[in-house]
């Protein structure tokens, strides 16, 4: 695509060719459709609409230093889904369907893959969703299982730069034994209150505290929290957070690295001790807290120094941004290569 700039795309909508879609109806997933059309025609009463029958995944894939595309842990989002599903009572995609849908979506839009050493990458955002037609509640006996795609740069347009943040205990995005730890569409209309204050008071993210107790640091709005000090990478042990395949995967790293990780409660004044700290997720790998307000007490925690990012963030974040690129190796076999020519 020779009119695209790579360099300044932002993480946002961008219309390609195709989009791939599987109908469950009868107890079954039929066979997997292409569809060149960004809408979706489906009953007024689905249960999608009305009574949140929604889960989602993003994952990227990314073109290599040597030319392949990657694309990365797409089982873990598979598995994530299921479990998504599962919690919301919706049918399962087996891991073969949703193999299938990523590979063919990224071969019928190979042309929307960003060259290598743009930064930027292509975002697969799968959906599914109740489409069957319920008044009463109960779950839906029809589903939708589709997955487009979009090129996307950099999540924060400041690039790799640490960003101020803010606790909040005025708003919770999940209750202690609700639907946090999944992908629904659910916890996220019930963190966009916080999260456009947090915005209008000049921060990049609310992090909430803990539904329950309110004492400890639980999810950086849509992304993990974790904190780096005397040699540990620590993140928060909760019920109510989604476990982050980002997460997962610098948890892996930082121990190959050295750095001992824990995954227990953090307290928030435990924040005062964090020589670094970092929110993550598919969308920016890391992104790096400058500082953290304490909405309700105005407490300001400072964590980064200079602005600059901290070395362990900056090591994590190479050593898995290069594994996506291919230009370090892949040792936990991480990605697989999608042929799209
Ligand atoms: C998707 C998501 C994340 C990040 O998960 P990744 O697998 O790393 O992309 C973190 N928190 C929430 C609430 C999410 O929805």
């Amino acid at each position: 695509m020779e009119n695209i700039d790579w360099g300044k795309l932002s993480f946002g909508y961008m219309k390609t060719n195709y989009n791939v879609r599987c109908y469950y109806r009868n107890g079954k997933w039929g066979q997997l459709e292409v569809s060149s059309s960004e809408d979706i025609t489906m009953h007024m009463a689905a249960t999608c609409l009305h009574y949140g029958q929604e889960a989602f995944e993003g994952l990227k894939c990314y073109r290599g230093k040597d030319g392949k595309v990657r694309i990365f842990r797409w089982i873990e989002n598979s598995h994530r889904l299921q479990s998504s599903a599962e919690a919301i009572m919706m049918a399962k995609v087996p891991d073969e369907l949703f193999k299938e849908a990523c590979w063919k979506v990224v071969q019928l839009n190979a042309d929307f893959i960003p060259p290598y050493g743009t930064g930027a990458s292509l975002y697969l955002r799968p959906l599914l969703i109740g489409t069957g037609a319920k008044v009463g509640v109960s779950p839906a006996d029809e589903y939708l299982f589709m997955i487009f795609v979009t090129p996307v740069g950099p999540y924060f347009k400041a690039g790799f730069k640490p960003v101020p943040m803010q606790i909040v205990r005025d708003f919770d995005r999940a209750a202690p034994m609700g639907t946090g730890h999944v992908k629904v569409g659910g916890n996220y209309a019930a963190s966009l209150r916080a999260g456009e204050r947090a915005h209008h008071e000049g921060f990049a993210a609310s992090i909430f505290a803990d539904a329950k107790t309110k004492q400890y640091i639980d999810e950086a709005g849509p992304a993990n929290f974790f904190g780096i000090k005397d040699g540990k990478y620590i993140t928060p042990d909760s019920g109510s957070i989604l476990p982050s395949i980002t997460n997962k995967s610098l948890r892996e790293l930082a121990a190959d690295m050295g750095l001992t990780v824990e995954r227990r409660h953090i307290p928030i004044e435990e924040i005062a001790t964090f020589e670094e700290a970092g929110a993550c997720g598919t969308a920016a790998v890391i992104s790096p807290v400058d500082s953290i307000q304490d909405r309700e007490s105005g407490h300001v925690y400072q964590i980064a120094k200079n602005g600059e990012p901290g070395p362990w963030c900056v090591k994590l974040y190479n050593r898995l941004t290069g594994i996506q690129y291919g230009e370090v190796e892949d040792k936990f076999g991480w990605c697989d290569i999608i042929d799209v020519d």
